[in-house]
């Protein structure tokens, strides 16, 4: 059954992204092509905070990013995690994908498959922004915190006409983080998942909590029984929340897509977005994710 192209995008930085993604789509490229295609664009954005290029430092000064893309059609993912000197994981995770058996790659290994196949090591690479917020936090004046957006991740999901998906996630994850920690976005199930007889899922939010949960590969799940992709995302943050509830200012926001072009959004905060495009969009719409209050996982 044809289905309407769609992409999603989660993030502030959703809306380089998934202008992006959707360009590609619309041009004839595939779902997995289109994704990595958003997601580089976010990753060579100076003004993106939360991803590739213009993310935030490790505690010890350094870009260290995250990525990983699953390609629908094929049922295969790639995925490194912990790459240093790279502005753009999301190219390396596909190549991982592309030309070896494994899944995911992390730190030095990450970095000399990254050499191996064209990506030179970089250094550092601070913007001047990125560096001045880095100066901050050797003064004491930031510190590693989930709230507000000193995180953030770019997911990005997409389906064609014929109802290929893929999905794709990239980030700079926690701002001044313990060099080595890893969140949930590289994490195949936990930051993203599809099925392509179903649909695909995407979180941004507090890795720690979310991973212990693997809330993509819930959603999709929950798709596969029957839930649209609206309330299979609110009746995940609803899980997450009844799970970690001793923990509190839980930031979680997931997208899903299901097969037939359908798509959903649901948040633990109030004002979290995402961003669309499709056929019946006019251009790309920024829609409000659903929140899931702590009151509603009774
Ligand atoms: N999920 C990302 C991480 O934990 C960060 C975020 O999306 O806010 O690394």
């Amino acid at each position: 059954m044809p289905s309407p192209a769609v992409v999603l995008s989660t993030g502030p930085s959703g809306r380089i992204c998934n202008p992006a993604a959707w360009a590609a789509l619309t041009a004839g490229e595939l779902p997995i092509d289109a994704v990595q295609a958003g997601l580089m664009a976010a990753e060579s954005d100076p003004e993106c905070i939360d991803i590739g290029y213009g993310g935030r430092p490790d505690n010890e000064g350094w870009l260290s990013l995250d990525a990983a893309i699953m390609d629908g059609a094929r049922h295969r993912a790639g995925s490194v995690a912990g790459l240093k000197g790279c502005k753009n994981p999301i190219a390396v995770a596909r190549k991982v994908l592309e030309t070896t058996p494994h899944v995911l790659l992390v730190g030095e290994g990450a970095r000399k498959f990254a050499t191996a196949h064209g990506f030179p090591d970089e250094g550092p690479l601070l913007t001047d922004t990125a560096r001045a917020a880095y100066q901050k936090f050797l003064a004491g004046e930031a510190r590693p915190t989930f709230t507000g957006h000193s995180h953030d991740t770019v997911g990005c999901c997409a389906v064609d006409a014929h109802g290929d998906l893929a999905v794709g996630c990239s980030t700079s994850g926690l701002d001044f983080k313990l060099p080595g920690r890893v969140g949930d976005s590289p994490i195949i199930g936990s930051g993203l998942y599809v099925d392509n007889a179903v649909g695909a899922a995407t979180c941004m939010g507090m890795g720690e909590q979310m991973m212990q949960v693997c809330l993509a590969y819930r959603i999709v799940a929950s798709m596969e029984r029957g839930l649209s992709p609206q309330e299979a995302c609110e009746e995940a943050v609803r899980a997450l929340l009844r799970r970690r509830a001793g923990v509190s200012g839980i930031h979680c926001t997931v997208v899903a897509l299901a097969k037939d072009g359908t798509s959903g959004g649901a948040s633990s905060y109030p004002e979290d977005v995402y961003y669309r495009s499709s056929s019946a969009d006019d251009g790309t719409v920024c829609v409000r994710a659903l929140q899931v209050k702590v009151g509603d996982v009774a």
